[in-house]
């Protein structure tokens, strides 16, 4: 190992641009990772990595060449494909690991929430709860949704997904995140939605939209996360500074 130990974040959260910032008072040198699908993504402090590492193999090759001590996996709780290929990469050179993932929504009192394993299951169901979904898993996975068939869908995204990608009863609304009550509010009774389909992404930032759905007793398709690999977890960028130091000795 170089004297200065190499830390690698699987970005593209807030809380591993968070983190980044953190350990850029420290003597270790941080590279973050992104999969580069964000075209203007926000400064983050260190070292950057753009696009994939080209699979497991990719990812391991990485690690060996850029000589890096501790992984930091803070990628979206629905990446899937990125932390299993950190998992797998690190156990193959005896890396250790750390999974960053913010807390998931919990249901308050008053939320209907309806569960949905994956986004396939969320599609099978969706016809048989709704007339006027407001659909906000994004635009990468809205093609999950493109046959069904009845409901008008209302699907909330900030990039123009492919027309083969849509279901024939669809209007794409484009608005970038965050909103507030007022205007979740606004947009539920304009459209009359009846339905919230949402994966359960966690955090403060988007969930005036979940408040709306209580305050207007309308139900929640929620899509819930993957299973949790194995392997220690922190729920913030001050947990996961926490173990870095305590594995670093600092
Ligand atoms: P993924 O399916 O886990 O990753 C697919 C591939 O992208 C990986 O195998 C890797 O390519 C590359 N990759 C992903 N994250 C990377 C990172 N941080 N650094 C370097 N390479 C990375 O992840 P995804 O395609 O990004 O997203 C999957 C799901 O997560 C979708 O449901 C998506 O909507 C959701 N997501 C949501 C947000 C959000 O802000 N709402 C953000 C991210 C993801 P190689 O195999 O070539 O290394």
């Amino acid at each position: 190992m170089n004297e200065t130990p190499a830390i690698l974040i699987l970005g593209g959260t807030s809380e591993a641009r968070t983190l980044a910032a953190k350990l850029s008072q420290l003597p270790v040198r941080v590279i973050t990772s992104l999969a580069g699908r964000t075209k203007r993504p926000a400064e983050i402090p260190g070292e950057i990595h753009t696009g994939g590492f080209g699979g497991i193999a990719g990812l391991s090759r990485f690690i060996a060449v850029e000589d890096i001590h501790l992984v930091v996996d803070a990628t979206h709780p629905f990446a899937e494909q990125i932390s299993r290929n950190a998992m797998l990469a690190c156990a193959e050179w005896q890396v250790e690991r750390l999974r960053l993932e913010r807390p998931a929504w919990q249901p308050q009192p008053g939320d209907q929430w309806i569960h949905a394993g994956n986004l396939e299951d969320a599609a099978r169901l969706l016809p048989t709860l709704c007339k006027r979904p407001l659909v906000t898993v994004g635009s990468n996975d809205f093609h999950f949704f493109r046959d069904i068939h009845g409901p008008e869908i209302y699907a909330r995204m900030i990039e123009e997904p492919p027309f083969d990608e849509r279901p024939p009863s669809c209007h794409i609304l484009l608005e970038r995140g965050p909103f507030d009550h007022t205007h979740e509010m606004a947009l539920f009774s304009r459209h009359e939605i009846d339905l919230l389909v949402t994966k359960n992404s966690g955090g403060t930032m988007i969930d005036a939209k979940l408040d709306v759905a209580r305050e207007r007793g309308i139900p929640v398709l929620m899509i819930d996360r993957p299973a949790a690999l194995p392997g220690p977890r922190a729920a913030t960028a001050a947990e996961a500074l926490d173990w870095l130091k305590m594995k670093l000795d600092f």
